[in-house]
């Protein structure tokens, strides 16, 4: 099951080359499941025990069902995030380089790891704004071939390259595309959509890694990929997600973009989607303000966003205790400074759910003399303030564009969403919650 699991994952993956495709798989799964999709443009009128979904941005979903019994209901919600670092393209691409060369100008998304960009067969994919006659639409498009390429600097012309050498990314990583008469990408989106040039008003355009997701190891233990941070997540948020269903709550699944430039954009976990989300539900429902402010005070939000395993050649960047490794369970991740939303009440309901999901579970804190990441849990909780855990899949290689994981872990990750969204929580008005319906 493991095994199978990860090939799945692996497979979702690779049919989402930026966030706008993931958005899209997440949105075309939940239409199978005969979820109803919502425009937030539109007045909406929902019944109990039916599913909807909405999306902002293109790049950004929300997702959920309606329990039957609702007279004092809660939301159970797990959010991830739908981007991963990348190199975008700039409005004017086609770029002279080396006197007979045509590059691509490109500018960094995210924080990635520049070297791991080189010498590797690249494409390009995203969204195309095509007009139509009054209307101007949103096409997803994927060049899929081997397209662009970064070349390193030979050893013999930078000697420091193995030494600590500092990428510049308006000079170093701009990607070959062709010779001296290049020509501008344009013609290859047009082509790729079938429509004359005239018609393309605007890009969103993504360098994306074209090397093939891999299950390897002696015993097929590990599993490499670009961007497990964090479609890793999100697919099993969202296979848990579907799995289960919970009458006395409403279940939210949340997807957001942005997470990789600080989620402070309108369809982020910064922004007031899940909020607006959540508010519509509630008077959708009939109910007034205090029974969304009771709704919240009961509700629980579980933030899934990629751990760092202890890295085997350099254990001395981890904690001194708080360790996690790849195939050994699910990571909560805590921090004093609230860069991860748990606390104590939160982890102890995760170890709650992983107890009686029958999960493992470990747990992560960053060296106190070293900076970790930021994440969704606590930016989401300034607009929505339930009570919320940072969790996330252990892996390797955070931000290269191949990263790696255990093959177990996606499982376990689904199995302790099905179990979190089965589950009802009820405020026991002494700091806690009380959980039941838990059992899978
Ligand atoms: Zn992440």
């Amino acid at each position: 099951m493991y095994q199978k699991t990860a090939e799945e994952t692996l497979a979702f993956i690779q049919k989402n080359p930026t966030a706008f495709h993931t958005a899209a798989s997440v949105q075309e799964a939940l239409r199978e499941k005969g979820y109803q999709e919502l425009l937030e443009s539109a007045p909406w009128k929902l019944e109990p025990g039916k599913n909807y979904y909405v999306c902002r941005g293109g790049s950004s979903v929300l997702a959920f069902q309606l329990g039957t019994d609702l007279e004092q209901y809660s939301f159970n919600i797990a959010a991830s995030h739908t981007d991963s670092p990348a190199f975008k393209l700039k409005e004017h691409a086609a770029h002279k380089a080396g006197g007979r060369c045509t590059a691509l100008n490109v500018e960094g998304y995210g924080g990635m790891i520049c070297a791991a960009w080189l010498d590797r067969p690249l494409s390009i994919a995203g969204r195309v704004m095509v007009e139509e006659g009054e209307a101007v639409t949103s096409r997803l498009v994927d060049l899929d071939r081997d397209l662009v390429l970064i070349p390193s600097v030979a050893i013999h012309m930078n000697r420091t390259a193995n030494d600590g050498y500092a990428f510049n990314k308006q000079v170093d990583m701009l990607p070959l595309f062709a010779g001296e008469d290049g020509g501008d990408i344009t013609a290859l989106l047009a082509e790729a959509l079938d429509i004359p040039e005239s018609r393309i008003l605007g890009s969103d355009l993504y360098l994306y890694n074209r090397d093939r997701p891999s299950i390897w190891g002696r015993s097929g233990e590990f599993l490499s990929s670009a961007r497990l941070d964090d479609q890793q997540c999100v697919y099993a948020s969202l296979r848990g997600f579907l799995g289960a269903s919970n009458q006395r709550s409403v279940n939210v699944l949340a997807c957001f973009d942005s997470e990789e430039v600080g989620s402070g954009t309108r369809q982020g976990a910064a922004s007031t989607f899940l909020q607006d989300v959540l508010r519509r539900i509630n008077l959708a429902l009939g109910k007034g303000e205090e029974d969304y402010l009771r709704a919240l005070a009961s509700s629980f939000m579980l933030s899934a966003d990629n751990a760092h395993a202890v890295h085997p050649n350099h254990p001395e960047y981890a904690d001194a205790e708080n360790q996690v490794y790849l195939n050994a369970g699910i990571a909560v991740k805590s921090h004093a400074g609230q860069k991860y939303a748990t606390d104590g009440i939160s982890a102890a309901i995760v170890r709650a759910l992983a107890k009686r999901g029958e999960v493992p579970l470990q747990f992560f804190s960053n060296r106190s003399d070293m900076a970790g990441g930021s994440t969704l849990g606590n930016i989401a909780m300034t607009h929505v303030p339930v009570k919320c855990a940072d969790i996330g899949l252990p892996q390797l290689a955070m931000h290269s564009c191949y990263e790696t994981a255990g093959v177990k872990d996606t499982w376990y990750l689904i199995r302790l969403m099905e179990t979190f969204y089965r589950s009802r929580f009820e405020e026991t008005g002494a700091g806690g919650l009380r959980i039941t319906g838990a059992s899978v």
